[in-house]
Order: C-alpha cells, then sequence, then structure tokens
C-alpha cells in the first residue's frame, strides 16, 4: 500500500482552515515586506556619496524603491491570485504559493544587493520551509527555484551591479559549484525530514492492528466527500460491517484469534479501498468504506462473500465467519454526516434483524 498517496482530507483544507492559512501567510510577508525596507531605509541614512559612484537619489532608487516596489508588487498580485482567481482549497495551491512568495522575497532581496557578498545563502533559507508542506514534490521545486535564482545572481546581477563589488577569492563558477552542492545537499536532508513528518503523520492515522484509518479520520473524510458532492456533484455511497457473532468468536477461540479474525476482514477493506475510497476500522469489529460511487452494493456482497469463504484454522478444524453489512447512498435529503452515517447503520440493524451475513441498503 502507498502510504503517501494523499488522501481527500489532506488535500483540501475547509474553509475555515484555508482562510486562517490565507490569513496568516500574508501577514507575515506583509510584516517581512515592512522589516525589509526599515532595513534599507536605515542602511540609506548611513549612505555616504562622496565614497561611491553613485548619487543618493540612484542609490535610493536602485536599492529602497525597486525591491520594496517589487516585492510589494509580487505581494498583491500573489494575493490576489491565489485568493480571488483560484477558486481551489488545496493544501499544494498554499503551499505554491508560499513557495513563490519566499522565492520572490529571497531573490529580489539576493539580485539587488549585490554588493553583501555572503547575501546569496540567504536564497537556502526557503528550503528550510518545506518540510511543513509535507509534500516532497514542494522541497524539490523549492531546490530548483533556489539553484536558478542563484544563477541569475551570479551570471546577471551581480556582473550588472551598480554597485563597487567587493573582491572575492573565488572564481564565480567555483562559488556557483559550491552554491549548488550545498543546495543539493540541503535538498536530500529536508526531503528525509519530509518524508518522516508524512509518515508519522500517517501512523498516527491509522490503526495498529489493522492499519485502517481511524474513527475520527472517517468523518473528516466524509465531509470531504461530502463538499466534493455540494461543489461538482460527485456520486458516493458508505457501507458498515460488523462481523456477527464475534463475542462467541472471542469466547471459543480466544480473543488473539478474534484479532485475527479482525485483520481478515481489515485486509479486504483494504483490497477494496485501492480501486478508490476510503476505510476505516470504526470501532472494535466494527468497519467502515466511503465507496466513490453510487453503487454500494457490488462492493458490499463482495465483501461479506470473500470473508464467508476464507478458511479460518481453528482447534476445531477449518471455520466460517460472517460479516452483516449496512449501506447507504448519498444525497442532498442529509443534513450532515452523522445523520447520512446513521442511515447506513439502520441498514446494518435491519440486516442484524433479518439473520445476520447479509447486505441490506
Ligand atoms: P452481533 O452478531 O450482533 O454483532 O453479535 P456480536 O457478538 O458480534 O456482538 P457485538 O458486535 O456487540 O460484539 C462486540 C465484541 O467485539 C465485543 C468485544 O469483545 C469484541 N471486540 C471488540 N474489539 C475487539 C478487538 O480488538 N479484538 C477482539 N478480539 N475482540 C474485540
Ligand atoms: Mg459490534
Ligand atoms: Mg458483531
Amino acid at each position: 500500500m502507498n502510504l503517501f498517496q494523499p488522501t481527500a482530507s489532506s488535500r483540501t483544507l475547509d474553509d475555515n482552515q484555508w482562510l486562517d492559512w490565507n490569513r496568516a501567510v500574508f501577514k507575515l510577508f506583509r510584516q517581512l515586506w515592512l522589516i525589509t525596507l526599515g532595513v534599507e531605509l536605515l542602511l540609506f541614512l548611513t549612505f555616504d556619496p562622496s565614497e561611491s559612484l553613485l548619487s543618493s537619489s540612484a542609490y535610493f532608487l536602485h536599492f529602497i524603491l525597486l525591491p520594496s516596489g517589487l516585492e510589494g508588487l509580487v505581494l498583491l498580485v500573489v494575493q490576489l491570485l491565489f485568493t480571488k482567481l483560484i477558486p481551489s482549497h488545496n493544501r499544494r495551491v498554499v503551499s505554491l504559493y508560499t513557495i513563490i512568495l519566499t522565492s520572490s522575497f529571497a531573490g529580489i532581496t539576493v539580485c539587488v544587493h549585490t554588493s553583501v557578498s555572503m547575501l546569496p545563502a540567504m536564497l537556502l533559507l526557503p528550503m528550510i520551509l518545506t518540510p511543513l508542506y509535507k509534500d516532497r514534490a514542494m522541497t524539490l521545486l523549492q531546490a530548483v527555484l533556489v539553484v536558478l535564482l542563484y544563477i541569475a545572481n551570479r551570471f546577471y546581477f551581480t556582473p550588472n551591479s551598480p554597485y563597487i563589488l567587493p573582491s572575492t577569492p573565488f572564481s564565480p563558477v567555483t562559488d556557483t559549484l559550491v552554491f549548488i552542492g550545498g543546495t543539493g545537499a540541503a535538498y536530500i536532508l529536508l526531503a528525509r525530514v519530509n518524508e518522516s513528518l508524512l509518515l508519522n503523520e500517517e501512523r498516527s492515522r491509522r490503526d495498529s492492528l489493522t492499519h485502517l484509518f481511524n474513527h475520527e479520520n472517517f468523518y473528516e473524510e466524509l465531509n470531504c466527500y461530502i463538499r466534493d458532492h455540494r461543489q461538482k456533484g460527485s456520486a458516493f455511497s458508505i457501507i458498515i460491517a460488523d462481523i456477527d457473532n464475534f463475542k462467541k468468536v472471542n469466547d471459543t477461540y480466544g480473543h488473539a484469534f478474534g484479532d485475527e479474525v479482525i485483520k481478515q476482514v481489515s485486509k479486504l477493506f483494504l483490497l477494496h479501498e485501492k480501486k478508490g475510497g476510503f476505510s476505516a476500522r470504526y470501532g472494535g469489529e466494527e468497519f467502515a468504506m466511503i465507496i466513490p460511487d453510487a453503487d454500494p452494493v457490488m462492493t458490499a456482497e463482495k465483501i461479506r462473500s470473500d470473508f464467508e469463504a476464507y478458511d479460518f484454522q481453528t482447534s476445531e478444524g477449518v471455520k466460517h465467519f460472517t460479516l452483516s453489512i449496512g449501506a447507504a447512498v448519498y444525497d442532498e435529503g442529509y443534513a450532515n454526516a452523522s445523520v447520512f452515517f446513521e442511515k447506513a447503520d439502520a441498514a446494518l440493524y435491519q440486516a442484524k434483524k433479518n439473520g445476520k451475513n447479509q447486505v441490506v441498503v
């Protein structure tokens, strides 16, 4: 199973999370913009035109008006583009615009202030942020942008600087190679950090016995599906399964054997999840699955019959156990996720009442 397969809940943010993220990101960049402008103005106070090739006005234009104006413009355009024009509330979208903003701010500063010899090191800072996105592709994208910005700085902005440049003991080529090496090493390290953050997040979301998602994740996911249904009309249904006479199984063959029976059910759920959908261990011996179409019966019936056919080796020879399954198809009539879930739960109750080992919709 691919643990890195993004699930709907990790792909989409709900409206409040989306607004919180936007507010936090743009507030941070407005503060950064003000701080940079403040530092540039302070440096201007120490500027002595008699020691420079530049006049005061040329200095003001190049080192204050140009970078702050460009940063302000990028901030405005990105904010407008991502919050007003792109309606997708996707975690990747937030990561992308944060990357564009951090790279632009670092790139503009580094390419304008070419006279400060250590400043290109600042280009590596945006990469340190990338594990926060929990998305390895974003670390790679940031690394590529960092290298491109460095090359632009080294081979275009520095040679065309209007300022007197400090002499450097290294050639531009050695400098560039060292920088690219540093970026490569930082990328490898941060990709590992990203991977372990992702793995830990996945582990905490899954049940340790069955590797299915837990009850809380199931509700989160169900709400995502309901939102998708409202926005795009995507059909889906759910099934809930409960092992029949499970107390007796535990009492007869022991709790450890009972756990093996639970694992077998979860294997069937995981097998069907691969075809699309989302499954969870809802309770002790209760399982739930979201199926991304309006026909839950085929899946439910297949799981039920596969489980019934499975040969369990016991002290009394081969035994077979059974499952009861309740199913429900989503439509606008349901007020919320729990009302919808209760519908499937009522169908499960009916399946038990009708004599167990069956599917009821
Ligand atoms: P029914 O056919 O009506 O479902 O009867 P049942 O005996 O299966 O009743 P119920 O669904 O209420 O059974 C729940 C039992 O599941 C009680 C509990 O001992 C057992 N159980 C819950 N979690 C676990 C677990 O993790 N491992 C094992 N071995 N047993 C568990
Ligand atoms: Mg039960
Ligand atoms: Mg049961």
